[in-house]
């Protein structure tokens, strides 16, 4: 099995709803995210998926986050803007905008230590 790792990044503010603490109140991160493909197979030259493929699907998915309040995102009006769903969030639009893509994961880093990953 093989797979590929790209990693992008956003900015965005978000509140957490029903949290008592600190992140109940607005504040900011700079999201770091990861898209994993695995495939058992490589094209004709070798290669899992291109990685300019790849980068720009992740890119056009975060455009839609990056300097957002997130809890104004029709999304997650109703879904808390937790970076789990948030990781969820980005692997469907992800998964829907390529169905071959051989998505596994996506991780979402909201500080240099802490993430949380979808995998379907
Ligand atoms: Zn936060």
């Amino acid at each position: 099995m093989f797979e590929v790792r790209v990693e992008s990044n956003f900015s965005s503010a978000h509140r957490l709803r029903g949290y008592k603490g600190k992140c109940e109140e607005l504040h900011g991160h700079n999201w770091k995210v990861e898209a994993f493909i695995q495939s058992e197979n490589l094209d004709k030259i070798g290669m899992v998926v291109d990685f300019h493929h790849l980068k720009n699907l992740l890119k056009s998915v975060l455009n839609k986050l990056d300097h957002k309040f997130l809890n104004d995102v029709d999304y997650f009006k109703k879904v808390n803007p937790t970076s789990e769903n948030i990781a969820k969030y980005i692997y469907d639009q992800l998964r829907s905008k390529d169905k071959k893509l051989g998505l596994t994961k996506v991780t979402v880093w909201e500080s240099d230590t802490s993430y949380a990953s979808y995998i379907e």
